[in-house]
């Protein structure tokens, strides 16, 4: 049987760098993709030290030029199986009334205009593959909101609609779409990166929370649903710390 392949956007660190692994430890080649070439060759290297198949490519996801000469070069390698659309984030949590216009930009290009750019670029090449894969990275704020999410959770939203409206327009053909929504993941970079690395208000998103989930409980739910047979498409998993019920309820020792 021929090794399958999953692409990995934002592989660099937290939710990808997890699923990266997790992806080769069930027996696929991974390609490693995000702006930070030393960090995915780092664990490309790693991984393929570890006799798993494992390739790094600096890009990002918002540069289309550079995503397509990815993807030409990628499927003069075989069949592409499985992209993960992980690349994404927030920045800032400022209310509507005086958020600044250039963050919600940000936010649009990557979590959704980039998700565009890379599905777009290997669709080919996965429903040649007669078995392929596009998982959305979404979130629960791409399900509902709450204050000072503005920018991230319309951000998100749009990733959400991208699966759901994928998932129709590809009825019919060897690919599914699915989605995975989390709630409260804590992951090294995330909130730093929302808070423009303060600490502070990094930690306060976590504070209290006995367990949060960890970037590997969403690898493992992200490697679970693409190791379904074929046929079965989980379309939509939402997947919180049992110390969150919804984006408002969070229980908090102390
Ligand atoms: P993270 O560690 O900050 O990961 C974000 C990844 O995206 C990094 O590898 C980053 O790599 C990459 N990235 C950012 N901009 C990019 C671009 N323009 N092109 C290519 N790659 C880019 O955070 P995480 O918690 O693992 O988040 C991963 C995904 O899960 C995101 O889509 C996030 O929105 C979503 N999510 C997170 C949570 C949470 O609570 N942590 C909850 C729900 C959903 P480079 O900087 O090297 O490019």
């Amino acid at each position: 049987m021929t090794i399958r392949t999953a692409v990995i956007t934002g592989a660099s660190s937290g939710i990808g760098a997890a699923t990266a692994r997790q992806l080769a430890a069930a027996g696929f080649r991974v390609v490693l993709t995000a702006r930070r070439a030393d960090r995915v060759e780092a664990l490309a290297a790693e991984l393929t030290g570890a006799g798993h198949q494992a390739l790094a490519r600096a890009l990002d996801v918002t540069d289309r030029a550079a995503v397509d000469a990815f993807a030409a070069e990628l499927v003069q390698q075989g069949p592409v199986h499985v992209l993960i659309n992980n690349a994404g984030g927030a920045l800032g949590a400022d209310p509507v009334a005086t958020a600044d216009p250039a963050d919600w930009r940000a936010m649009y290009e990557v979590n959704v205009v980039g998700v565009l750019n890379v599905t777009q670029a290997l669709l080919p090449a996965l429903t040649d593959s007669g078995d392929g894969t596009v998982l959305v990275l979404s979130s629960t704020a791409g399900l509902g909101t709450y204050e000072g999410g503005g920018g991230y959770v319309a951000a998100k939203h749009g990733a959400h609609v991208i699966a759901e409206t994928l998932r129709l327009e590809l009825c019919g053909t060897p690919v599914r779409v699915i989605e995975i929504a989390p709630g409260m993941v804590r992951t090294e970079e995330f909130a730093r990166t929302r808070f423009r690395g303060d600490a502070e208000k990094a930690a306060a998103v976590y504070r209290g929370v006995a367990e949060p989930l960890l970037a590997e409980d969403v690898a493992d739910t992200i490697t679970w649903a693409v190791t379904r047979p074929p046929h079965v498409n989980v379309d939509l998993l939402v997947v919180r710390p049992r110390a969150q019920a919804s984006n408002y309820k969070v229980h908090r020792e102390g």
